[in-house]
Formats: C-alpha cells, structure tokens, sequence
C-alpha cells in the first residue's frame, strides 16, 4: 500500500486538491500553500464559499447561509498566522441589540452587551436570576477558555491524545458537562423564557437542548460576552478574505469544478472532475463527508458503510425564504429570534419525529438595517430561516403551504406583515441543500453536536483507509460554524504536513 510517510522528501512541493470550497477548505488551503504545497481547490459551482453563498438580484443581496459572525478571536488567530488580521480584508460593525427574541405570547426581550441591563433583565422574570446569569457567563467563560485551548484549538483525534496531563486537569469539568444543556441551564434558571434564551445557541450546532452535551454552555460566552458583529458587506466579505489570502499564497482556485472521482493510483490520485483530472499526491476533501466517502471513493477506500451514515444524527436542514420587500420593517432587529413558549415540540418535529413544525421557532434576518449597500433606497433585505427536519419532502405544494404560515407567523407575532410588499422572493430549502453542495439529507450544518458525535467521535481529519486522503471542514473536528470550520482547515493542514515532515 502507498504510504505517504514514504515520500516525505516531496512533501514541500507535493501537490494537494482541496475538494470544496466551504471555509474548511479555504482555510486548510491557505495553511498548506503557507507550507509550500502547490494547491488547487475545486469547487462544483460557480462561485467561493461553500454555504456562505450569495445571492443577488433586483438590487438585493444576501448571505445565503451564515449571517452571524461571532467568536472573533478566531477570526484574528486565522488570519494572524499569516501575518495578517481581519482588518486588512473588512470592518466590524458590533451588533446593538446582539438580537431581539420575540416570545409568541407577545414579549420580547433584546440581548445585549449590557450587563447590568441584562442582569435587570432577567431578575425581572424571575428572583435571583440576575445573580444566576453572572455566574452562569462566568463559568461559561471558564469553559470557553478551557475547552478552545484543550479541545478547540487542540486536535486530539485518538483516545491516547486525551490522555494528557492538561486534558486530566480539566477533567473534571469535562465530565460534569457530559449531561445536556436542558438539564445543565436548568440548575441555573426555572423560568422557561430564560432557559429558551440560553439554549438557542445551540441550534447554530444543529442540536437541541435534549441531545447537546453541556459543555456547549461556552456558547452563552460567545453569545453574551464576546459579542455579534456585521462584517461590512456581509459575511462574503470573509470568504473574499480567505480566497484573497490564498491568492497571495499561491493557492489556484478553479469553480464549476464537481469532482466526480478520486482515484487512488498508489503514487497520488487522480481527481477526475468536470473541469478535468488533476494528478497529484494529496487530496482534502470538503465536500460532505457521506458524500466523499460513498460517492467519490470506491467501496475498500471507504471507512463507514452506509448504514454508520444512515444512523448518524443529522443537523437541521432548513426552510429559508430570502425576501425583498418594500419599506422597512420595524421592530426586527438585524438578528431575530420568533420563539414559541414551548418548543418542544418543534425540537421533536426536527429530531424524534420528523414533521414540519406547525407552531415553528424561526430566526429572521435583516441586513438592510445595519448596510445600506444590500437593498435598493427605500427597500429591506430579510431571510427568514426555519430549521426543519433532514430529509423532508419540500414539493412545491408544501412550500407553498408553508411559506404561508411563516409569513402569517412573523405578521401575527412581530407586527410586520410583508404579505403585500414583497417584491423579490426565492426559497432554499432540503432539496437545494442536497443538489447545490451534495448534502446528505439535505442537512443544512452536517453531523450534529451530540455527545456521539463530538470530539474524537467525529469523523477522523486522516483517512483510515485511504492514506494521503483528508477530509476538513464541519462534519470533523472541531465541528460546526464558521469559525470551528477555520479551525478545522489548520488541523486538516497540520496533519498533512506533519505527515509528510
Ligand atoms: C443557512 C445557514 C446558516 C448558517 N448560519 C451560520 C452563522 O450564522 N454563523 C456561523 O458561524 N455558521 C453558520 N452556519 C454554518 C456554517 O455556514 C458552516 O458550518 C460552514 O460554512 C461549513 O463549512 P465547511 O467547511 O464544512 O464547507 P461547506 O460550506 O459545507 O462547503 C463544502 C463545499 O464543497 C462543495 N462540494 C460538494 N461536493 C463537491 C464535489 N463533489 N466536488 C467539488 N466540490 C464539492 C460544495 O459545493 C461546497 O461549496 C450556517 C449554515 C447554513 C446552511
């Protein structure tokens, strides 16, 4: 069998296809062009980015996936390790409210940066929660800190990797938050509103508060202390960076560019693609996972069979209606979260039993109020995202049937009727999630952050079975978001180029 430990004299002029373009590929391309390797990205459409695309049309513009930028201290250590920093490629504009939470018993409530605002804010529901939230964000802090040094920033693909005296040490904490949220924000807070707000986050994991370890607590750090934030133009304008920081370090990018095939030739591969074959001696694949390994490779190159991919837990897919329209729509903030008082049933109806949610917990988001660049004068830009169930049926008629009650919802419980003043519309939903990036299910985010499914119970960065094949990007560690992807791209990178040292 071909080893590339072998050939270890090449490594810094070996040649690498990155397969996708997602912000795991972009970002191991930057870090392995920094180490001399001669990279192509090929991407199957047309334009750089991934699930970060962009839709324009009639004078509007739209990110069509991410919109939150959070975590920035990613953003800076990414960009840092070229010598440069986010600042060089776009602005920052912070986010007051960080988000507006509209309950569907007519309250709503602004996140803010504020704390004793947010203090006062929630000792209004409930005696003592003010103290709770300052302890809760602390302890988030604590486990933020700890779980980016020890687990975020630090790969630990095998079981020997955790045994370390650092992991040991922050052990205990580790294993105190193998419960779930659910249980963990309950120890802190009664009131349900409250819970709600603590656990949001953990939809941008695709999980929910039944099924996500408590370790994801750290979120509400990201969430309250560190800050939202609008990159000017949106977040394209961080794809843009990261293409624009490979440019310069000799990355070539080539789009509609779907590879067909990965051939393993003992020597290299052969990548066959609609853009041609490419013979080189690595491949990082960002394409989905399930994707690469049961379509791109021939069954003995695979590490999972299909029913380990059949029984993974799948993060939402997602009901998404991108929507100009006339006027402005006050009172939605650039970030909106619609929440039913009890959204149980919504979790089930996306997890235990796939429906689409009658009484939907949806996020709305306008850009128009923060970039006056993204809507013509006189108009709002808004997207309006449901998470749904992977897999669902989205004919036609079921579309029709739902947007209207996502337009009747958001009219009845934000006071904003956009039923007669839509003058652009186009939806996005399971079907485009798997014809437009080859997603399993059509998931909007990959494998969920379950307790089965995090850290070393990922999918590994190295093939076991296909030596010189690499997968990056959200079904792998660290796992989900723009910034975990960034993340995974220099672990992806690391692990090519310690192999070939
Ligand atoms: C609607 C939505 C909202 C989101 N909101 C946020 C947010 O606010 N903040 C945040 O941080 N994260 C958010 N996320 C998550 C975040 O966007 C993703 O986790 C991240 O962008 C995924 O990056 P990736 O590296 O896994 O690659 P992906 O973005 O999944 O890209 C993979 C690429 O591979 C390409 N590909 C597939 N098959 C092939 C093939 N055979 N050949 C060549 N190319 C192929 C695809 O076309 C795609 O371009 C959101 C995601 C979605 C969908």
């Amino acid at each position: 069998m071909w080893d590339p430990f072998v050939r270890c004299h090449m490594a810094r002029s070996s040649t690498v296809v990155v397969a996708g373009s997602g912000f795991g590929g972009l970002s191991s391309a930057c870090y392995l062009a920094d180490a001399g390797f001669d990279v192509t990205v090929l991407e199957k459409n047309s334009e750089l980015g991934g699930r970060a695309s962009v839709l324009e049309a009639d004078g509007f513009r739209f990110d069509m996936g991410p919109s939150w930028y959070l975590m920035p201290d990613v953003f800076e250590r990414f960009f840092g390790h070229f010598g440069r920093e986010p600042s060089d490629f776009y602005e920052l504009e912070p986010l007051d409210p960080h988000y507006r939470v509209f309950f569907k018993d007519g309250d709503r409530v602004d996140i803010t940066a504020d704390r004793a605002e947010m203090r006062t804010l929630f000792e209004s529901y409930e005696t003592g929660a003010g103290e709770a939230l300052d302890s809760y964000l602390e302890t988030s802090e604590e486990h933020y800190e700890i779980s980016m040094d020890q687990f975020i920033y630090t790969d630990r693909p095998r079981l020997r990797d955790w045994i370390d005296l650092d992991v040991m040490r922050a052990a205990p904490i580790g294993l105190k938050l193998l419960g779930t949220m659910d249980g963990y924000v309950s120890n802190y807070f009664d009131h349900p509103k409250l819970q709600q707000i603590m656990q949001y986050t953990l939809v941008f994991l695709g999980g929910a508060p039944h099924n996500t370890p408590a370790i994801y607590n750290m979120m509400s750090h990201v969430d309250f202390n560190l800050g939202v934030y609008y990159p000017e133009d949106g977040l394209s304008s961080v794809v843009n960076a990261c293409v624009e920081l490979g440019e310069t370090l000799g990355v070539e990018y080539v789009t509609d560019a779907e590879v067909t095939e990965i051939i393993n030739r003992r020597d290299g591969f052969t990548v066959e693609s609609n853009a041609g074959d490419f013979d080189v001696e690595f491949v990082v694949s960002n394409a989905d996972y399930a994707h690469t390994e049961q379509e791109l490779l021939p069954e003995h190159e695979r590490q999972y069979d299909e029913a380990y991919w059949n029984s993974r837990t799948y993060s939402p897919s997602a009901f998404l209606l991108y929507l100009g329209v006339e006027g402005d729509v006050e009172p939605l903030e650039h970030h909106t979260l619609v929440l039913p008082t009890d959204w149980d049933r919504h979790f089930e109806q996306i997890f235990e039993d796939p429906a689409w949610p009658e009484d939907p917990a949806y996020y709305l988001c306008v850009p128009s109020k923060t970039d006056d660049d993204v809507a013509p004068e006189g108009h709002s830009n808004l997207f309006a995202l449901v998470p749904i169930a992977p897999g669902l049926d989205d004919t036609d008629a079921v579309r029709t049937w739902y947007r209207d009650i996502v337009l009747d919802d958001i009219a009845a419980h934000t006071g904003v009727d956009l039923r007669d003043r839509i003058v652009f519309e186009e939806q996005f939903s399971v079907t485009e999630f798997t014809e437009r990036y080859n997603s399993m299910n059509g998931t909007a985010l990959g494998l969920a952050h379950t307790l089965r499914q995090t850290a070393l119970f990922r999918p590994p960065h190295r093939s076991k079975s296909c030596p010189g094949l690499y997968f990056t990007g959200s079904y792998t560690t660290p796992g989900i978001g723009v910034p975990m992807c960034l993340v995974s791209g220099e672990h992806t990178a690391t692990a090519l180029i310690d192999d070939t040292a």
